[in-house]
């Protein structure tokens, strides 16, 4: 559904709201074996991917989600070493993860390839890592990767999927959170974007449910805005063994050594903080 030809329009039928964009052009627009990608250069928000009707990410605001998808888990990990991001086929995450030194290795595993290259063509300050020999791009079924990864093999997975549709639905499952569980380390940590906070809640407490019911004691869900996505609110949550999640690396967030537009070690102690009406939800 448009406004009229010139406005890029996503309903979002949970909550009854639209979000729209003004398009200059259709820049791109492809079926693939998995989904349907279109590229827009949008008036104000720079240039604009969308995977099957949702907004995935525009150049003008990305720089939220991708931060706050990673550092935060970077930062409490003791040594976040291994890497796998699931999804995440923009590459935006994957920049962001590079960014700090300890990591050896960012294993990025995306079901669709031409989300990637569609990336490296629109979106092109988004794949300036991948070149990084730390990073190692997959095509591939995430859940089928993690359920062959070896034990206690990566210290962090960031699940950066689409919405729990289509190939990414069994991304938001118990058994892959418990294939996860498997995969990481003692001290590894698991990070799922969770949609709107503000609308999504019951998604959110099946997710946390799931991952309880996986194996993980210790789950928190931190928030951020994110103007493109429903509600202008987003969340990621955040699933470990054993450490309090609470717990970060202070000072190595507070004396990071890279730029960040967003993160900063007061965002992330910001981010943690549990607004009221969300204890209903974990009292149910
Ligand atoms: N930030 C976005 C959001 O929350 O809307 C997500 C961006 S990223 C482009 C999502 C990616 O998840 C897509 O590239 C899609 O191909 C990938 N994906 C979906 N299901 C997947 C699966 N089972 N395994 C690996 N990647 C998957």
């Amino acid at each position: 559904m448009t406004l009229s030809d010139d406005w890029f329009t996503e309903l979002c039928t949970e909550s009854g709201s639209a979000f729209s964009l003004k398009v200059k052009q259709k820049l791109h627009e492809e079926q693939t074996p998995y989904q349907h990608i279109a590229i827009y250069e949008t008036e104000f928000f720079g240039t604009l991917m969308v995977i099957d009707g949702f907004i995935m990410l525009s150049d003008f605001d990305n720089f939220l989600y991708h931060e706050m998808m990673s550092h935060p888990a970077l930062f409490t990990h003791p040594g976040p070493e291994k890497v796998v991001i699931i999804g995440g086929g923009d590459c935006g995450t994957l920049r962001e993860v590079l960014k700090h030194s300890e990591v050896k290795q960012a294993v990025q595993v995306d079901i669709d390839e031409r989300v990637t290259r569609l990336s490296e063509q629109f979106f092109p300050e988004l794949c300036e890592a991948n070149d990084d020999p730390r990073a190692e791009l997959l095509f591939a079924d995430g859940i089928q990767w993690v359920k062959n990864a070896a034990p206690a093999s990566v210290d962090l997975i960031i699940v950066d999927s689409t919405d729990p549709i289509g190939p990414a639905e069994g991304l938001f499952s118990a058994a892959f959170y418990r294939d996860c569980f498997e995969a990481l380390g003692e001290d590894g940590i698991l990070v799922h974007q969770s949609e709107s906070p503000l609308i999504h809640q019951p998604l959110i407490r099946n997710i946390r449910n799931a991952m309880g019911s996986a194996g993980f004691t210790q789950l928190l869900t931190i928030n951020f805005p994110q103007p493109v996505y429903p509600s202008g609110w987003w969340s990621a949550t955040l699933a470990g063994k054993r450490e309090p999640l609470t717990t970060f690396r202070e000072r190595a967030s507070r004396e990071k050594p890279f730029a960040t537009r967003y993160y900063n070690h007061g965002i992330h102690l910001a981010a943690m903080a549990t607004p009221e009406f969300w204890k209903e939800r974990d009292r149910r």
